[in-house]
């Protein structure tokens, strides 16, 4: 056994231990048992490591005779010590191997054909893989690894696990298929065979001799008959002792093989001693960080997985660490630079509009409110995001930032994604808020060209105190006398140049966007970095739960007559078919048939109305207006129209082909209906040949109604591109870093980099970190300049 599982296998019954999965005999045998079976080599060529196992073997010999306090103790001071003896012995002793190596130059940045082993040749395949300096060149990090510690026996392989072996050629052959070339080869231990294949690889048989021997590295995959087959396999011949070793696997073209290329970084990786410390010393003894050098070179060479695992860390947390001062650094100098107004306002007019409210605000609402309030009286421009779930009560908020935004004597604007969606939060508007004696307008693309006229010229002279309109907001000749606030709803459906044209309207306007698709945290930390947050989790008291069934499309008639039945209660239903934007004219084609169907033979005496998105606007209006007025009860529609809609007395949402929407935009969908006390379902109706996979999401989907929890399963299943949308999401690329998978770390480096600019605000001392930002990011992130 290797001494990194060994110690893994010990830290997990000392965990096992304490929650009583395992008893003390049971840990005392394991731990020795364990022992015994290191193996000699390490064990011999790690200098004081016999006796440090010897040490913390016996410790817990004596374990069950001492009291319960005593061997908690001793469990506890357990995890201490593997952790000493993981830092002691599975990490490089790093800076004996190298310092004595000079270094001749004083930059990594050049020429990759002066490099080691290099050339003009090979510098020439290297560049056309993008490497052109040295610094490419360590920048360049394994794909993966190839771990000679363990090579496994072939009698004792697993399917799908990926192994070493170590075996002879008996036989190979070259097929031509069509357009492919297909390389199989057989191989033995002696023990057992196995069959590799490569397709379109040929140059693989210039490596390929009979009777010699090789190390493979590949996933085993099960075969009907006979033994296992790998696909593509890292092959190399055996020529010497094989040394004990985790070896690094790179991304390579034709003209350079695995080998040559763990040459070449070997021979130039000394070159490590010119990377510079950036990260403040505390910061690197507090978070318990590799030293930047030390990452760097053992992410090509790690010791033992423990030290890969421990250098991806750091070097992952250096991205996220620059990533984060930066985002904090320009958040700040936005704030101080841009200047703001300091708005006055005594709240009596928030004040009557709450008395007047039907409803007692949420904590979450109050809470938001008060952030909001506080943003808008300090000297700096506010930049909040409100995210809250589908239906938590946005809206309500927004009215009241208007509200107290009007008492400072400002106008405010707010964007929304459509048109329908501005015509109902118009009316809401003009509902709630003149009577307070605020005057509300609407601008959309679709009105007439002189009223829009109109509206811009009162606009203009300060006559409409709020105007809410899509993106015909932000043309150029919509003047404000004088706009102070900018709310943004459905942030998501807006890029950040529509956001920016909106607030330049104003000279120092406070701005307010809002989502229902929640974020994860992380997500929100790195895609919204530059904005405060505040979140609505608490939902309005009252709310029935949403029923969510999984649903055969052989049972739709029961579906009809429940629905019928719905109806007849006065309560009304949405049916949604996806729309993609490759197959719109057929999917369109679907959404028309059905809502045509379903009024012909389905529901002849319920009214049922279509709704989509190439239809006019007013078209849009004039049925919305029939469903909000119980004109109509069912209302088909694709998915392109969906946010936003506020009918209270929806109770059922029918989703068909709910496989292709993303979770996030069937919790959207979802919350069209559940609005009120009333009960509520949401039916997502699955044909026959749904994959497994598939199904397992939506099983997840119907599972909870919580839009973070969702969200963050979403995340995890499609990646953070996928989730925020692919147009425009705002997120760097990170070489290491994945906020996914390493939001812990996101989190620590952000509390960091705050601390840092605390102490700091201008990097003043940190012209290391200036530099490295650059470098890192280059374009996508610049750093304000401060005057
Ligand atoms: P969203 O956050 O999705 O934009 P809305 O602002 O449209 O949600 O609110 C959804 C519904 O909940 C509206 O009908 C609104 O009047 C109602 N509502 C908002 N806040 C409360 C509350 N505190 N108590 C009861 N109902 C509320
Ligand atoms: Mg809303």
């Amino acid at each position: 056994m290797l001494l990194e599982d060994y110690l893994d296998r010990c830290e997990k019954l000392l965990e096992k231990f304490l929650s009583g999965k395992v008893d003390t005999i049971e840990l005392i045998q394991e731990i020795k048992r364990g022992a015994e079976l290191l193996e000699p080599e390490e064990l011999s060529a790690n200098e004081g490591l016999k006796d440090y196992i010897g040490k913390f073997v016996s410790y817990y010999l004596p374990l069950a005779s001492l009291p319960n306090e005593r061997q908690h103790l001793r469990v506890k001071n357990g995890f201490t010590m593997i952790n000493k003896l993981r830092g002691k012995f599975l990490l490089t002793s790093f800076d004996e191997s190298t310092s004595a190596i000079p270094v001749k130059v004083s930059s990594l940045n050049f020429d990759i054909k002066y490099a080691k082993g290099v050339g003009e040749r090979r510098a020439k395949i290297l560049k056309k893989l993008g490497i052109e300096t040295v610094k490419d060149l360590l920048w360049w990090l394994p794909r993966d690894y190839e771990d000679r510690r363990r090579i496994v026996p072939l009698s004792s392989i697993v399917a799908d696990r990926k192994v070493t072996i170590r075996a002879k050629l008996q036989n190979f052959s070259v097929k031509k298929v069509k357009e492919y070339v297909i390389i199989s080869a057989v191989v033995s231990d002696g023990f057992g065979q196995i069959i590799l294949k490569w397709f379109n690889q040929e140059y693989i048989t210039d490596r390929l001799i009979k009777e010699r021997e090789y190390l493979i590295t590949g996933i085993p995959k099960k075969t009907p008959f006979g033994p296992y087959e790998m696909n593509s396999p890292e092959i190399e011949e055996i020529t010497g002792r094989v040394p004990r070793e985790i070896l690094p696997l790179y991304s390579l073209s034709a003209g350079i093989s695995q080998k040559v290329m763990r040459k070449i970084v070997r021979k130039n990786i000394t070159n490590v001693r010119l990377l510079k410390e950036f990260i403040p010393a505390e910061v690197i003894k507090e978070r318990n960080l590799l030293p930047r050098h030390h990452a760097m070179y053992t992410v090509h060479f790690p010791k033992s997985l423990y030290e890969l695992k421990e250098s991806r860390r750091r070097l992952a947390y250096e991205e996220l660490f620059l990533f984060e001062v930066a985002v904090l650094y320009n958040r700040e100098k936005l704030k101080t630079t841009k200047g703001g107004i300091s708005k006055s306002i005594s709240g009596k007019l928030a004040e009557r509009f709450i008395d007047s409210l039907n409803f007692v605000l949420t904590g979450d609402q109050m809470r938001a409110f008060e952030e909001i309030r506080e943003d808008m009286k300090a000297p700096t421009p506010m930049n909040r995001l409100l995210q809250g779930d589908v239906g938590s009560g946005k809206t309500v908020v927004a009215e009241l930032a208007i509200i107290d935004n009007f008492e400072a004597g400002y106008q405010s604007a707010m964007m929304v994604p459509t048109t329908v969606l501005a015509t109902q939060q118009h009316q809401k508007l003009v509902k709630d808020l003149e009577p307070l004696g605020i005057k509300v307008e609407l601008l959309v693309g679709s009105q007439k060209k002189s009223q829009q006229e109109e509206i811009k010229k009162r606009i203009a002279i300060g006559e409409v105190d709020v105007v809410v309109g899509t993106h015909a907001l932000i043309q150029e000749n919509v003047k404000f006398k004088d706009l102070g606030l900018v709310i943004i709803d459905e942030q998501h459906r807006f890029g950040v140049k529509q956001r920016e044209a909106l607030m330049n309207k104003g000279a120092l306007v406070d701005t307010l966007v809002m989502t229902a698709t929640p974020i994860p945290r992380t997500l929100a930390l790195t895609a919204y970095g530059d904005l405060d947050i505040s979140t609505i989790t608490e939902m309005p008291p009252g709310r029935a739960p949403i029923r969510t069934m999984l649903i055969s499309e052989k049972r739709l008639p029961e579906l009809y007559a429940f629905i019928r039945d719905e109806v007849n209660h006065g309560h009304q239903a949405f049916f949604i078919y996806p729309l993609i934007e490759e197959s719109e004219q057929m999917d369109l084609k679907a959404a028309t048939d059905e809502a045509e169907r379903l009024q012909k033979e389905v529901f002849p005496d319920i009214g049922v109305e279509l709704l989509h998105g190439r239809m006019s606007d007013e078209e849009k209006n004039r049925i919305m207006h029939r469903f909000k007025n119980k004109e109509a009860m069912i209302l088909v529609s694709t998915s392109v129209v969906e946010v936003g809609i506020d009918i209270p007395t929806a109770t059922v949402m029918v989703i068909e082909h709910p496989e292709r929407f993303g979770l996030a935009q069937l919790h959207q969908l979802r919350g069209r209906v559940g609005r009120s006390s009333l009960k509520s379902y949401c039916m997502l109706v699955l044909n026959s040949n749904i994959s497994g996979e598939a199904l397992d999401r939506l099983r997840k989907f119907a599972g909870t109604q919580n839009g973070f929890k969702l969200a963050e399963i979403d995340l995890s299943l499609r990646g953070p591109g996928e989730f925020m949308g692919t147009r425009q999401h705002g997120l760097p690329d990170f070489l290491v870093a994945d906020i996914v998978k390493d939001s812990e770390l996101l989190i620590m480096a952000r509390n960091d980099a705050m601390e840092l600019l605390k102490r700091d605000p201008n990097l003043e001392k940190h012209n290391r970190i200036i530099e490295e930002i650059k470098e890192r990011f280059g374009e996508n992130i610049s750093l304000i300049e401060v005057g």
